[in-house]
């Protein structure tokens, strides 16, 4: 009688085991955020301005997306005509462009540092000679005629212009952009911020 006590408890234990660890497994895959199980990570929509002066741009490469090895795509791409205008995100101080040809694998890249605390990167901006497709333009084709290192600009100012340079080639001319907010290597998916401001300019 005590062996067959001793049997029937362990039989009803292992099915409440096994329900407990379910229902544990399915709380913390279903954690509400803030419960510290599960952190879920809000989109962050920054005010910026649009950094394109264009009104047709198509988006595709996306934050997280895959690139060669190990390495996630930081930013987002946009795609518009070459020598579109494109944009100081924010009001702030030119933090670096390229004074000299880089070579051409690295391409025209800016990083603005915003009065806000964020940093704001662009690249594959323009390489080429005015109506040619030469890879041989001057730093004065990539960016606003004049902008030099230091430089403060408002928020919508024309800081460069958009191109092919670095792997862009064979994708064509397009602008990568990043934020990172508050310090290098703090990069968030800039696609919310942007199609907020791109709304926020068709208003
Ligand atoms: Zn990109």
């Amino acid at each position: 009688m005590t062996r067959l006590l001793a049997g029937s408890t362990i039989a009803t234990a292992r099915p409440v085991r096994l329900a407990v660890v379910l229902c544990l497994a399915l709380l913390s895959a279903c954690a509400l955020p803030g419960s510290g199980a599960v952190t879920v990570p809000r989109p962050r929509v920054m005010t910026i301005v649009f950094p394109l002066a264009a009104d047709s741009v198509r988006f595709t490469s996306g934050f997280g997306d895959g690139r060669d090895g190990d390495r996630l795509h930081k930013g987002q791409d946009m795609f518009c005509p070459r020598w579109t205008p494109v944009l100081a995100a924010a009001s702030g101080t030119v933090d670096w462009i390229s004074t000299k040809r880089p070579p051409k694998e690295k391409g025209y890249s800016l990083l603005l540092r915003g009065d806000d605390g964020n940093l704001y990167f662009y690249t594959h901006l323009n390489n080429d000679n005015p109506g040619r497709k030469d890879d041989a333009g001057e730093p004065r084709y990539a960016y606003a005629r004049g902008l030099k290192n230091g430089d403060r600009v408002a928020a919508g100012d024309v800081v460069a212009y958009v191109g092919d340079s670095g792997n862009a080639a064979k994708w064509g001319p397009h602008l990568h952009f990043e934020i990172h907010i508050g310090k290098w290597g703090n990069a968030i998916d800039p696609a919310p911020s942007l199609q907020a401001a791109l709304a926020a300019r068709r208003r």
